[in-house]
């Protein structure tokens, strides 16, 4: 008789601190049930993590009536209070980063070193919100009007809505969530279904770091439940939302009838252009840094790798030895580069793609090819060449484990290329020109260009796109200012 196999290990078992796995929604301080409950699925392995109370529609009109009580006093405390609590929960986000790391990798695979990374990362904009918190400044104004003086001063825009996406499922969270604390603003999140985890262990270290009650509140659930509320709402006054440009048009519609304002980080479709006179190694390990990381599931990832035809040939080169090398597996084990997809619809999606593009003759120079063998959402790290700038490959976010190379002539077919689809996110260039950096970057229709860096966020750096990529900036002095209000204030009667 067979041994009956062993159930997997729930990667959760590795928390040290199980304070900080919770499964229900975090509304005014306190932690709320719902009727229904959704599973949680690591997605390396398809097994059940944890079950999440669904709080709907209720759940969302109790935490935003939370937030508005909340923003009545958190409006009002000084920029120092505000910092220094957000400074504690700072400290305690990177005393637990191994723990959050294990609620990243566990909910949504990314592997655990990558995890770790982004709980830093995210920490990150705390540490920078706190100390912009003292930064919010107003101006004193010339005015035409005699015995006057004018002036202005920021203020919070009031309660803000904010969903966020599974790819960074504690980046996200922070990078709205601390500049909106720190301009007096209070927050009802809504998380990703596929990660709630992460977001619900940064609302309980926000409790213990002292964040008051009903300031930031987590609410779990139904999209299409909790949507409405938040945007329908007449105390929300902003919407802040990361995720497909698709879900950022039903939320920017729905936003209208209300006039709330409304930052949206969106989908892209990010060129890598390689030049000819390019450090095409430095521009290979660029591509893969860029393209690989999350398993290709972020926005800024390189979509369409162009290069100028000199150097096409040693960068394909290069690039099918190191995608060849990278090693897929489940995020936990020893020396895996590459996690899974998010879940099975997204290999789908991703084999369709890469099916669609070998049908149009495309070349595939490595992977191109689903990995069940491996017991979750894995999709082989690919290579693939050619088959024409009009391929669904080229012209959709592909968010997988898939670079496509492309070849052009010269500079102004590379720009008119790039610049050809209705995303500007961010774009990135591999050149040693000085002219070249000059002109690309500005001829670039994108938001963001990294320039012999395949990697551009960090918490002091404005990070958002133009055309159907979004609309406003997170990071740095940008971020806060995006939770403020500017009023202008006229003083008649001075003198005489
Ligand atoms: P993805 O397809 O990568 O999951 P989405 O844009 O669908 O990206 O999701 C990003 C976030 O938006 C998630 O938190 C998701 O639950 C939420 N979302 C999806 N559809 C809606 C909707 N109709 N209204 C509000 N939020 C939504």
């Amino acid at each position: 008789m067979n041994a009956p196999e062993r159930a997997p290990v729930n990667p959760l078992e590795r928390l040290k601190d199980k304070g900080l796995l919770k499964t229900q929604s975090f509304i005014g301080g306190g932690w709320a049930a719902g009727g229904a409950r959704f599973a949680v699925a690591n997605p390396a392995t398809r097994q059940v993590i944890a079950e999440v109370d669904d709080v709907g529609a209720a759940g969302a009109k109790a935490a935003v009536a939370a937030a508005h009580q909340a923003f009545q006093t958190w409006r009002k405390t000084s920029p120092f209070e505000r910092a220094k609590v957000l400074k504690a929960w700072h400290a305690l986000i990177m005393e637990n980063v191994h723990d959050l790391a294990v609620l990243v990798t566990a909910e949504m695979g990314k592997p655990f070193r990558e995890a770790q990374g982004e709980v830093v990362y995210g920490a990150g904009f705390v540490d920078w919100s706190a100390e912009e918190a003292k930064r919010i400044h107003g101006e004193t104004l010339p005015t035409p009007f005699p015995g006057s003086r004018g002036w202005t001063i920021r203020q919070p825009v009031g309660v803000v809505a904010c969903i966020t996406p599974w790819n960074f499922p504690m980046a996200m969270v922070t990078r709205k969530c601390a500049p909106a604390l720190a301009a007096g603003c209070t927050m009802v999140l809504k998380p990703a279904p596929e990660t709630p985890l992460s977001a619900l262990a940064l609302a309980e270290l926000a409790k213990r770091a002292g964040v008051p009650d009903g300031v930031f509140n987590v609410v779990c659930g139904e999209a299409e439940a909790i949507g409405p509320v938040l945007t329908g709402s007449d105390e929300v006054r902003m919407i802040g939302f990361t995720g497909s440009t698709e879900v950022g048009k039903i939320l920017m519609r729905q936003a209208a009838d209300g006039v709330k304002r409304v930052a949206l980080e969106l989908g892209g479709n990010a060129p890598f252009i390689v030049m000819d006179d390019a450090d095409v190694e430095a521009a290979a390990a660029g591509v893969v840094a860029s393209k690989f990381r999350v398993s290709g599931q972020t926005c800024v990832s390189a979509n369409r790798v162009i290069a100028q035809e000199k150097v096409a040939d040693r960068l394909v080169e290069a690039l099918a030895e190191k995608v060849k090398a990278l090693k897929p597996g489940d995020g936990f084990a020893e020396g895996v580069d590459i996690g899974p997809l998010i879940h099975d619809e997204a290999v789908a999606r991703v084999d369709a793609l890469v099916r669609g593009a070998k049908d149009a003759g495309a070349k595939i120079l490595a992977g191109g090819r689903r990995l069940d063998d491996l017991g979750g959402a894995f999709y082989a790290p690919t290579l693939v060449e050619g088959g024409g700038y009009d391929l669904d490959l080229a012209c959709f976010e592909i968010f997988g484990p898939v670079a496509s190379v492309y070849r052009a002539r010269d500079e102004a077919e590379i720009i008119a290329r790039a610049n050809d689809t209705p995303y500007g996110l961010a774009a990135y260039v591999y050149t040693q020109d000085i002219g070249r950096v000059h002109r690309l970057s500005e001829a670039l229709d994108f938001g963001m260009v990294g320039v012999n860096a395949p990697m551009v966020g960090s918490p002091s750096t404005p990070f958002g796109g133009v055309k159907q990529s979004g609309i406003g900036r997170e990071g740095g002095k940008w971020g806060v200012e995006e939770f403020t209000e500017l009023k202008y204030v006229l003083l008649g009667g001075v003198e005489g």
